[in-house]
């Protein structure tokens, strides 16, 4: 390791221990920091003085040059930026074995349209589903992925590995194929929330959504909750940072109510949430569930926005998006063609 690279690992080091007693300062009970053994150390930054990147020939191909260490074949995951843009460097082992090279990288954010310019076609709501993943206020429902295969594997994998003797060179090996097999997961989910979200702030120019914390207490039980919320709080961080990346206002609403509340008339109805049906009582209105709600919390998020909501507004626009595999599906969608777009995760 180069005296530099070494030097931010200190620097990191003091600024933990300063933000733990900080914490402590607050009242709060914290631990200390942990020892880490040479085996267990896991990542190593680089400023702007200690690397270089070489791009070849303009493929995913380049190599990443490091003080003391030299130069390191990378394949890039997207188009490499000049060495000079790249404030940051950081050298990730992940626990497969697997060695990742992350840029931390400034761009400038293109501007929003101003309200007068936007067009309500331009427009969405998304409901975080119960029984699909998300449902738009146009009538997409997207289901959730299906990993039950990803799930069976990781569970056959973690028992070959307690049955191996611990810390023999055989345990190791299997350790790092529980490891791939949990990665798999991971990654297949992100991939699905990254094609989604990146979809939504193309396609749209305003995006709402309602936002987490009140539903999940309302709907969600707690045994499914916690997984679920981590999911789906990701999900609209990724909605948020991609819009300030592609110029979409994506706005979080207040989703209280927006599954009783009529979109036609705006009479409150309760309805269990087996009820799969909205059927308004006053004005007759009726309409999917979640179609409803997700129209509610569009109305909501124009609201935020200070948009006029014209009139007619709430009958389906026809779905005509960038991404040919989600008008082909309008309706019903299967979380598979999500995966199968194929739509670079940016
Ligand atoms: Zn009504």
């Amino acid at each position: 390791m180069s005296a530099h690279a070494a030097q931010q690992t200190v620097s990191q080091i003091q600024k933990d221990q300063k933000v733990l007693k900080e914490h402590r300062k607050n009242g709060r009970k914290t631990g200390r920091l942990k020892w880490q053994g040479a085996g267990e150390f896991r990542s190593v930054a680089y400023q702007s003085e200690g690397f270089n990147v070489n791009h070849t020939t303009g493929h995913d191909f380049g190599t990443l040059t490091l003080s003391k260490i030299g130069e390191i074949p990378i394949r890039a995951h997207r188009d490499l930026p000049n060495t000079e843009n790249i404030k940051r460097a950081i050298l990730k082992k992940e626990r497969t074995g697997a060695w990742f090279a992350c840029f931390v990288v400034e761009v400038e954010s293109p501007a929003k349209p101003d309200s007068e310019d936007i067009d309500s076609a331009d427009c969405i709501g998304v409901d975080l589903g119960v029984l699909s993943y998300i449902h738009t206020s146009e009538d997409l429902s997207v289901e959730c992925l299906h990993l039950e295969s990803e799930y069976d594997q990781y569970v056959r994998e973690q028992r070959a590995l307690d049955r191996t003797e611990h810390g023999s060179e055989n345990w190791e090996n299997q350790r790092q194929n529980v490891a791939r097999a949990k990665r798999q997961i991971r990654w297949k989910v992100l991939d699905f929330q990254h094609k989604l979200s990146t979809w939504l702030v193309k396609a749209y120019d305003v995006v709402a959504v309602e936002d987490l914390d009140v539903k999940s207490m309302l709907e969600t039980s707690q045994s499914a909750k916690n997984k679920q919320d981590a999911a789906w709080s990701r999900f609209l961080d990724m909605l948020e940072y991609k819009g300030e990346l592609h110029g979409t206002h994506v706005v979080r609403v207040d989703a209280r109510g927006t599954t009783k509340e009529c979109n036609q008339c705006g009479v409150e109805t309760s309805k269990p949430l087996w009820v799969r049906e909205h059927s308004c009582p006053a004005c007759g209105h009726t309409e999917d569930r979640d179609l409803n709600a997700a129209k509610n919390i569009l109305d909501r998020g124009l609201n935020k926005l200070s948009l006029q909501v014209g009139p007619g507004r709430s009958e389906s626009t026809p779905v005509q998006t960038v991404l040919p595999a989600f008008a082909h599906h309008s309706g019903r969608m299967d979380a598979k063609h999500v995966v199968e777009a194929g739509s670079p995760a940016a």
